[in-house]
């Protein structure tokens, strides 16, 4: 049997950046999944950064894991979300690690005698990561993002490659995303469309669907000239308008027959889609019956948009399956070091410390917990929130004053939180840390456990540092409940807080990670719950 040639769709913008590429490749596979068709998403970044590990929030937001431990672009949390699917390193392309392939091949000699070129060894390199996917999914369809702008150096040689591919495939297609912005009286300019689309042509690769972004509806007229000046039918030029969620793009391009173009061109069946639970919650997530609840993230890349990302979509993922709205108050932890100001705080139907490197705010994030703890408000620690939920612990419940992780305090009396044996030796940055999925044997009887419902649970993870073994029977002794283990080592997984305190749960494991709008983080969910209850 042959190889299965999958159906190829490419995404790319052009005029500007962020238009919400990530936003409409995974609206794009949502609708193709919707009919039955197994759809994996692949992105290119142009940086030469290998992946997105070094990256501080403060630049680039979050850095999304992945079940392999691959630290990749937070598009990726996007498809997971949408797609409710897991990927894995083989869909994260980036300028780094092509360039890096590429001159370990040269050494090893794989090239003797040649000079290595853009093309077609760089091209050929692509394409061979594409088909990779391929042949590991099956997939009927491939979709690829290129990240950047048409026109960038960075992803100059890609889209070369896309030009190949296209050519060499009947079945694939190609997606403008575009801005069309409006000047005085409303009149919608398409100039720069057209200008873009030349740009994408005069590449070899001419553009099968254009979908615009503008400040106010697509209008006839600018479709007209769009149509016109690119040589696309009007039926294949969508408007991408502003959307109160973002989960209701799929809908909103379904409408306007975004599928039959697709279709067209790739030699698809005639299918209905199967959105019936998405528009249940897309209509939840838009006219919330149950109310509101306030929820504090204590961080401390608070005014970076996209730096707590997942664990926004997360908190949106349990709101929306259980019909409230919810709002959520960034606090920058350092605002609680320097003031004694509470009023934050006492607002708040909900608190969660967030994951975290480094010093800065720490002191503020334990204060927060000490303040849920000690008023019952119920509270969810990811990652350094967990760490720090226990550190708090020992400071006030077991009196070990002074108590502190060693990230924060390399001479503190009690080295609650320490480094993971195997980190000691380790001194590069990228790719060290102890990343992706790990299993945790849940405690039968606890909170978690009744959460899951299962022993055995995997969750994501990104983080040096560990709690200390030798505290753990200490913290035990004053009431802490430690509800999941990693057997293998002995990692604490998650702790939770004795009923007199309300609930308090937190995890070594960035769960948000894995939260998907129609299969929210089960934690996620039993906190949303907590604090629905405690309101
Ligand atoms: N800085 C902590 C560690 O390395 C926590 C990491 C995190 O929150 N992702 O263990």
């Amino acid at each position: 049997m042959g190889e299965k040639k999958p159906k190829l769709i490419f995404v790319a913008g052009s005029i500007m950046s962020g238009l919400g590429k990530g936003i409409l490749t995974a609206s794009i596979a949502k609708l193709l999944q919707s009919r039955g068709y197994s759809i994996i998403p692949i992105k290119f970044d142009g940086y030469l950064n290998v992946d997105c590990g070094t990256m501080n929030p403060f630049r680039h937001g979050e850095v999304f894991v992945l079940d392999d431990g691959s630290e990749v672009d937070l598009d990726f949390g996007t498809y997971e979300r949408f797609l409710n699917i897991s990927l894995n390193q083989n869909n994260s392309i980036t300028g780094g690690k092509l360039f890096r392939a590429l001159l370990e091949k040269e050494r090893r000699g794989d090239f003797l005698g040649r000079d290595v070129q853009f093309i077609p060894h760089l091209t050929n390199e692509i394409k061979e990561r594409i088909s990779t996917v391929s042949k590991e999914t099956n997939a009927d369809i491939i979709i690829v993002e290129i990240g950047g702008t048409v026109g960038d150096m960075e992803n100059g040689y890609f889209l070369e490659a896309v030009r190949q591919l296209y050519n060499e495939n009947p079945e694939s297609l190609f997606v403008q995303l575009t801005y069309v912005p409006s000047i005085s009286q409303g009149e919608q300019k398409t100039k720069p469309t057209q200008q873009a689309n030349r740009l994408i042509q005069s590449m070899g690769i001419k553009p099968d669907i254009i979908v615009c972004r503008e400040q106010e509806p697509l209008k006839k007229e600018a479709k007209e000239k769009i149509s016109l000046f690119c040589d696309v039918p009007i039926e294949a030029i969508f408007d991408d308008p502003m959307v109160d969620t973002v989960y209701e793009l799929p809908l909103v391009l379904e409408k306007q027959g975004i599928y039959e173009v697709i279709s067209k061109k790739l030699n698809l069946m005639k299918k209905e889609e199967d959105l019936k639970n998405w528009r249940t919650l897309v209509s939840r997530i838009k006219n919330p019956t149950k109310g509101t609840l306030r929820i504090g993230v204590i961080g401390k890349y608070t005014e970076v948009k996209d730096a707590y990302l997942s664990i926004k979509e997360a908190l949106l993922h349990s709101a929306a399956n259980l019909g409230v709205s919810i709002i959520v108050d960034w606090l920058e932890s350092t605002d609680f070091e320097e003031k004694n100001d509470y009023s934050s705080l006492k607002k708040l139907d909900g608190i969660i410390v967030p994951g975290g490197f480094g010093k800065r705010g720490i002191e503020g994030k334990i204060t927060a917990i000490k303040f849920a703890r000690e008023n019952n408000i119920p509270f969810l620690g990811l990652c350094l929130g967990m760490q720090l939920m226990v550190v708090e612990f020992a400071r006030n419940v077991c009196s070990l004053e002074e108590a502190n992780s060693k990230e924060f305090n390399a001479n503190t009396p009690h080295p609650i939180i320490c480094l993971l044996p195997e980190q000691h030796r380790i001194i590069e940055k990228g790719g060290t840390m102890r990343l992706g999925a790990y299993d945790a044997k849940l405690e039968k009887g606890t909170f978690t456990y009744k959460t899951y419902n299962q022993e055995t649970i995997s969750e994501r993870h990104r983080h040096r540092y560990e709690v200390n073994p030798d505290y753990v029977d200490k913290l035990k002794e004053k009431g802490l409940i430690i509800s999941g283990v990693h057997t293998k080592n002995n990692i604490v997984e998650i702790a939770e807080w004795p009923n007199n305190y309300g609930f308090g749960v937190a995890t070594q494991a960035h769960i948000e990670l894995k939260s998907r709008l129609e299969n929210p983080a089960p934690l996620f969910l039993s906190f949303i719950k907590a604090a629905m209850k405690e309101k």
